[in-house]
Parts: C-alpha cells; sequence; structure tokens
C-alpha cells in the first residue's frame, strides 16, 4: 500500500494537479489524476509511484485513446479526435 503522506505531496507531473489511489484486485494499484481533461494513470511498482507522463496511461477524455505525450510542448494529443 502507498504511504499516505507520500500520496500528499504527489501532484501529476502533466497538469500538476492532485491524485488518487486506484484499487484493483487484480492488479498494482495506480494513481489517477483528479483532473478530468488529464486524467493521466500512473503505475505504482514495488510502492514506488512512476510519475513520468511518458509512462502513463494517457486516455482521451473523449474517446479512451491513448493520448501523445509532446514533452517539449508539455501537452497531450488525441490523434483521433484531433484535440
Ligand atoms: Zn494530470
Ligand atoms: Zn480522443
Amino acid at each position: 500500500m502507498i504511504d499516505k503522506e507520500l500520496l500528499k505531496i504527489l501532484v501529476c507531473p502533466i497538469c500538476r494537479s492532485e491524485l488518487q489511489v486506484i484499487e484493483n484486485p487484480n492488479e498494482n494499484y495506480k494513481l489517477k489524476c483528479i483532473n478530468t481533461d488529464c486524467g493521466c494513470v500512473y503505475p505504482i511498482e514495488n510502492d514506488i509511484p512512476i510519475m513520468l507522463a511518458d509512462k502513463a496511461e494517457r486516455p482521451c477524455p473523449k474517446c479512451a485513446t491513448q493520448r501523445d505525450w509532446n514533452e517539449e510542448k508539455g501537452n497531450l494529443y488525441c490523434t483521433k479526435c484531433n484535440a
């Protein structure tokens, strides 16, 4: 289980929003960004959150396709929605 104190100081590396723990009985816990426009999901490996945009699940809020992450521009792009 992830440390609650650690969770308090972590923010989404993409949009700087807070994160919530996603508990899944068949998988490791994950951290999900609470910003619905972002909604990126970060894996937790051996109780260590992997807070990297390029390792995240980045589902498009409209179509759920994995969005591209442009590190230089710091933005997310859905090739399906062209947005
Ligand atoms: Zn975010
Ligand atoms: Zn989309």
